[in-house]
């Protein structure tokens, strides 16, 4: 299908897109890797005036690690991130996470930016960055504010960012000595979107549980924290019975949506499968980052 006649900007650096962004407002797209916003736009569910095409923009792309934080550019690649030692160093998670993104060819055009800016509930990375607190730096012609995940994901392919406002630079805080990780999804085929997903994340000291994170995918219209199941964990030695305890907390109180891939009492299921898959999984490697 062809795309609807749009106007087309190429800006080359992040001042200039800016710039546009506050000249066209909500009038305007974004476009990075296009995995996303080009079937919007085949499909008329996007109807932009203007595109902003970031791809030119070399300031946007790029992983390095300081002050116990990873900053990611919002226009590396899913699949450079995926490549880089210091994600998979310092960021195992996200590292586990980003392989279940579609297939190669999709992540090596799809950018970290994209998908956290598209905010699908079913994708891997907004659950990532929910359960790690992730800081989302978007820069707009007033300046940079810094979003916590927490406030940025609204609703369904709904964030926080204003329009004018240009993602620049996600940031993931770096795993501790003794935390244990595990990305977990169900999905009808390899490289299809979750109908569930779980980001868990563990920290053991001394053989107790000193942090826990649990975000779904799929299960709402936004990335959700189990936090009842979190604070369950806390404090607790590992064992089988725990984590049958924190499924049955993370998923008590859920109402997924029900769609041609599985009912809302399936999708629930699957949920506590996931939770406890990764809990055990989480604490089993745990021990490798002593
Ligand atoms: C066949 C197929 C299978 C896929 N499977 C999966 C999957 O299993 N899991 C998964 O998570 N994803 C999947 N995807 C989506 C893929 O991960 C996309 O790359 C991603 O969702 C969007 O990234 P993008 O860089 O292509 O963004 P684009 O498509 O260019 O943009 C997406 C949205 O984000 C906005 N945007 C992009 N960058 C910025 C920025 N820097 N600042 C402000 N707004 C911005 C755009 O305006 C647009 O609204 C799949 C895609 C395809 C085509």
């Amino acid at each position: 299908m062809k795309l609807p006649p749009v106007d087309y900007e190429a800006p080359k650096t992040v001042s200039e897109a800016v710039e546009l962004l506050a000249e066209h407002l909500d009038q305007a797209s974004v476009l990075a890797g296009g995995q996303s916003l080009i079937p919007l736009l085949a499909l008329r569910l996007a109807r932009p005036a203007v595109l902003i095409d970031i791809n030119g923009i070399a300031g946007l792309s790029g992983v390095s690690a300081a002050g116990g934080w990873v900053a990611i550019g919002a226009m590396t690649r899913e699949y450079a991130a995926e490549e880089s030692g210091t994600v998979a160093g310092a960021v195992p998670l996200l590292a586990a996470a980003l392989p279940m993104i579609g297939h190669e060819a999709i992540r090596s055009r799809g950018t970290i930016g994209g998908s956290l800016a598209h905010a699908d509930p079913a994708a891997e990375l907004p659950a990532v960055a929910r359960a790690l607190d992730a800081e989302f730096v978007v820069r707009s012609r007033s300046g940079e504010r810094v979003i916590p995940a927490a406030e940025w994901f609204e609703g369904y392919l709904t964030t926080s960012r204003r329009p004018g406002e240009l993602l620049v630079e996600v940031r993931f805080p770096a795993a501790g000595l003794g935390t244990g990780i595990s990305f977990q999804e169900v999905a009808r085929r390899h490289g299809d979107f979750a109908i569930v997903g779980l980001a868990a994340s563990l920290t053991l000291s001394g053989g107790a549980i000193s942090d826990a994170r649990l975000a779904f995918a799929g299960i709402s219209d936004v990335p959700v924290r189990a936090a009842g199941a979190e604070d369950l964990l806390v404090g607790e030695r590992p064992s089988d019975r725990l984590f049958d305890e924190a499924a049955r907390r993370a998923t008590g109180d859920i109402d997924p949506p029900a769609d041609l891939h599985g009912s809302s009492d399936y999708r629930k299921k699957v949920a506590a499968a996931l939770v406890r898959r990764g809990l055990r999984a989480a604490a089993g490697n745990a021990g490798e980052r002593q």
